[in-house]
């Protein structure tokens, strides 16, 4: 069951900026970056279409779409003008392990080369990762801070096959075993609200989470983007999406309720770089509405993160 929150605790849901304060003792933001990785899921390794609701512009501030520039001055255009800040470089865009590790290690020693940068946060997926890039980062995470995030979206295998991830739940596991005892923090992303996806079936993904003993998650809601073959989906009426905030926060918290206390929450809800990009869902409330909500939700139930963690 976890326990309550207290008065002065990081809250009803462990979040990342308090994690952040804890180990840091201020806040750490991160800069999306977009270091020209392709995707093995686009360039007919794995597949050719993509996952069925990417479309990188529409979550990658720096996309390649407009006029590609340098990890150096994505980093400065990306930091706050205010006082000196603490910054993860984001490597966000596609498949940021998809390269030898030598060109990988020139990418991220550039964004390191940044006094105010502290550490990495690099977002791949489970399937391409490998011991030497697994010993690479580790040599990163005894001088810095670094996360990895894997993508899963899902825990079942049926489901990734719709959204055609091109990769299995049991490949994901096997990256998290390959990479955790290094000092990396692990987060995972997942996709509420998936085709064909029952909320039974997105608390599962919640226990195996639980079971891979992953540092991170981020909540992503199901958004139909233009350009993708998931807008094909919807445009024929195939697809349900959660069309208002307010049907999305109860599944959310009770995901909450079943993740592991311990797990850092890195993100509520999906976001994107324009809403020109998004078909559906427009929902006008902003990510502090959507934290606040889930706050009063899981006060209103008397529960917090951890509270239903199936005994596992
Ligand atoms: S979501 Fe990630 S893995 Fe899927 S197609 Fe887009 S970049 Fe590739």
């Amino acid at each position: 069951m976890g326990n309550p929150p207290q008065t002065g605790q990081p809250g009803w849901y462990y979040r990342l900026s308090s994690f952040f304060r804890d180990k840091f003792g201020e806040p750490v933001y991160k800069i999306p970056l977009d270091a020209g990785f392709s995707c093995p899921n686009r360039d007919g390794t794995t597949g050719h279409t993509g996952c069925i609701y990417c479309y990188n512009p529409s979550f990658t501030p720096f996309g390649r779409d407009q006029n590609f520039i340098s990890i150096t001055e994505q980093i400065q255009s990306g930091k706050k003008k205010n006082d000196r800040v603490n910054y993860l470089a984001y490597f966000q865009a596609y498949t940021n392990t998809y390269a030898p590790p030598e060109q990988l290690k020139k990418l991220y020693d550039e964004a390191l080369n940044d006094s105010e940068v502290i550490g990495l946060s690099i977002a791949t997926r489970p399937d391409c990762i490998s011991t030497e890039i697994l010993n690479l980062l580790e040599n990163y995470a005894c001088r810095c801070h670094l996360w990895i995030e894997y993508g899963l979206q899902s825990a079942h295998d049926q489901t990734l096959a719709r959204i055609n991830r091109g990769h299995s739940a049991a490949s994901f596991a096997d990256a998290v075993k390959l990479t955790r005892g290094r000092g990396i923090y692990i987060c995972a992303h997942i996709i509420l609200g998936l085709p064909e996806e029952t909320p039974a079936m997105m608390l599962e993904t919640i226990d195996f989470l639980n079971r891979c003993r992953v540092d991170g998650v981020k909540f992503h809601h199901l958004q139909v983007i233009r350009n993708t073959p998931l807008a094909e989906h919807h445009a024929m009426g195939q697809i349900t999406v959660y069309k208002k905030f307010g049907d999305y926060i109860p599944i959310l918290c009770d995901c909450l309720e079943r993740l592991s206390s311990n797990i850092i929450v890195h993100r509520l809800a999906s976001q994107v770089t324009s809403k020109e990009f998004l078909i559906t869902p427009h929902w006008p409330e902003s990510a502090g509405q959507i934290a606040y909500a889930v706050e009063r939700e899981l006060k209103k139930r008397g529960t917090w993160q951890g509270y239903r963690r199936n005994g596992i």
